[in-house]
């Protein structure tokens, strides 16, 4: 048999989880819809900006009603530091529609791939990148772009698929292992 006290602190943990539970619950979501980069239209000068979200913050403040946005991060500071933060509406309307991830993932599903001519399903971005076709025929990925420049790179660069930017890169590096298919009567393929 438990004694009283017992029975006590049980029901007293009880409670705390389930408070927890849902001030937790509230939490998470609000950590999970502000981490990550985004790429937003900065109110001063009208130009492209990546910006971090203090996630923790919007986190804790969720948590105790109502999440508060602030900047954690922007590619214009600490020259602008001190500003007014006014790009936080654009997150505030449209939390997904600036995160770059997003916005990256529904500009392969726009077009076919630049050489295989397929369109892309659902992206792998950690283990299956796809990549990208410049204007002067080199294969980039987008680890050679900050966050900010993201939306130039998408009006002026093509997009490429995986399997096509792992086939492609290698024919590029690798240029005397690959032999074309042969012509029927032409001379017989070279293997350097
Ligand atoms: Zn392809």
């Amino acid at each position: 048999m438990p004694t009283p006290v017992q029975l006590v602190l049980g029901v007293a943990a009880l409670v705390g989880l389930g408070v927890l539970f849902l001030y937790g619950r509230q939490a998470l979501g609000a950590w999970l819809r502000y981490r990550d980069t985004r790429v937003v239209v900065c109110p001063e000068n009208r130009e492209a900006v990546a910006v971090e979200v203090d996630a923790p913050h919007a986190a804790w403040s969720a948590s105790q009603g109502r999440p508060d946005l602030r900047l954690e991060d922007c590619t214009r500071w600490p020259e602008k530091a001190g500003c007014g933060q006014e790009c936080l509406s654009q997150i505030e309307s449209s939390p997904e529609a600036c995160r770059v991830r997003t916005i990256l993932t529904d500009w392969y599903k726009t077009q076919p791939c630049a050489f295989c001519g397929k369109t892309f399903g659902e992206i792998h971005w950690h283990d299956h990148k796809p990549a990208l076709l410049a204007p002067d025929g080199a294969l980039v990925t987008w680890g050679a772009f900050r966050p900010e420049q993201v939306i130039d790179v998408l009006e002026s660069h093509k997009p490429v698929c995986w399997d096509c930017h792992l086939a492609e890169s290698f024919r590029r590096e690798h240029p005397e292992l690959v032999t074309e298919r042969p012509e029927r009567d032409g001379p017989p393929p070279s293997m350097a």
